[in-house]
């Protein structure tokens, strides 16, 4: 974590505003205020650094934090998180024992994961808190509805002999994204279906949760009692159609730039990175980048990315490469060292993460999350545990 000067420049820096994700989980519980809120923060808080984003968002209300990996809920666990955290990808033979002993509450969406949870409970003397999971429509994970009352009563049967208490039910929109989407409704009749069932199994969930961003964004009736946005946490629209960003009142938390690492004027008709896919159409002026593809710049944004550099937006020229890309200032002048920034919140000139979507052919979410370890984050507004 970087909060102090850095000794020297860095050749390139994923800024992370932390007011900002406090000001978007903010916005977010104003969204949702009947239901509690989990800030997803699974795949390093995509992209922003999974310590200190779930630290602030802890600090601006978030009463649980949501992983996929029990690895993920661990370490946040280890890192002195003390809330409530929910992990829900598991795989044969995971950590379950560790998991139930730091007091995460886990998944199950099948019967062999509540069989190994239960064999965990017993071995560490603790009761297992558990979330079940329905596939209402998704076909990913989850229970599928012919499967689920056998799910409920062997749940149901765990909670008798103390080895298992049931804390949540819970599934998740596979078109969320997509307001008036027909399956929307459909999986919010057949997520009520196996609420009523599970009440008529004896269960009594403390959570019942459904909501991603764009569901907690959207669509009030699918709020239910807890919330588990994502994407939005970071100030990222979960999808165009949903809306932009300002919208909901959210702002782009990642801010990615990097230090010019050489400028030079070059002849007309001068090929450019590898395959020499662009030539210089004219005598102009070269910016080398200095990220590329290991630093999880997309190698499809040859030829298609944008980058603010000297006052106007560039696109980049010819092919990313693993560790720098180069794009074409027609002319204009800038000083190695001069900052080019590729993506931030938008309201200096720079292009999104929306923007690099865009000209990709994918979703923000990918563009923040595929920023690797290699780009150091820099971490604006960190603040101590209390707020
Ligand atoms: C990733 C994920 C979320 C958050 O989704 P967003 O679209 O980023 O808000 C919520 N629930 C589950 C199960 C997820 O895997």
């Amino acid at each position: 974590m970087t909060t102090a000067p850095e000794p020297k420049p860095l050749r390139a820096r994923a800024e992370i505003n932390l007011d900002a994700l406090r000001a978007n989980v903010r916005a977010l519980r104003a969204h949702a205020p009947s239901a509690e809120l989990m800030a997803v923060v699974k795949s390093n808080a995509y992209g922003h650094g999974a310590l200190p984003c779930a630290r602030a968002a802890r600090q601006a209300g978030a009463g649980w934090l949501g992983t996929a990996t029990p690895e993920e809920a661990l370490a946040l666990r280890a890192a002195g998180d003390r809330g409530r955290i929910l992990c829900w990808l598991w795989t044969p033979g995971g950590p379950w024992a560790q998991a139930i002993d730091a007091d995460i509450d886990v998944s199950a969406s099948a019967l062999w994961a509540l069989n190994e949870i239960i064999a965990a409970a017993r071995t560490t003397g603790r009761t297992a808190r558990v979330h079940l999971k329905a596939d209402t429509g998704l076909g990913r994970n989850g229970c599928q509805p012919a499967d689920w009352p056998e799910l409920l009563a062997a749940a149901r049967a765990a909670e008798a002999e103390g080895t298992v208490k049931v804390t949540g039910i819970w599934s998740h929109f596979a078109c969320a994204d997509e307001p008036g989407h027909p399956s929307i409704a459909a999986q919010l009749t057949c997520y009520r279906e196996a609420l009523a069932s599970a009440e008529r199994a004896g269960l009594k969930p403390e959570v019942r949760h459904m909501a991603n961003s764009p569901a907690t964004l959207t669509l009030p009736e699918a709020h239910f009692d807890l919330v588990r946005p994502g994407v939005s946490v970071y100030g990222l629209s979960p999808s165009p159609e949903v809306g932009v960003p300002e919208d909901f009142g959210l702002r782009p938390v990642m801010r990615l730039s990097a230090d010019l690492a050489n400028v030079k004027r070059v002849s007309g008709g001068h090929g450019v990175s590898y395959g020499h896919t662009y030539t210089t159409p004219g005598e102009t002026t070269l910016a080398l980048i200095p990220v590329g593809y290991a630093d999880g710049i997309p190698r499809h944004a040859s030829g298609t990315g944008p980058v603010l550099v000297a006052g106007k937006w560039r696109t980049v020229a010819g092919r990313v490469a693993m560790d720098q890309f180069v794009v074409d200032l027609g002319g204009d002048w800038a000083e190695p060292g001069d900052e080019a920034v590729l993506f931030g919140p938008g309201d200096q000139g720079e292009p999104t993460a929306e923007d690099w979507a865009h000209a990709v052919g994918t979703i923000g979410y990918e563009i923040v999350t595929r920023i690797s370890h290699r780009v150091p984050r820099v971490y604006v507004g960190e603040r101590g545990s209390k707020e």
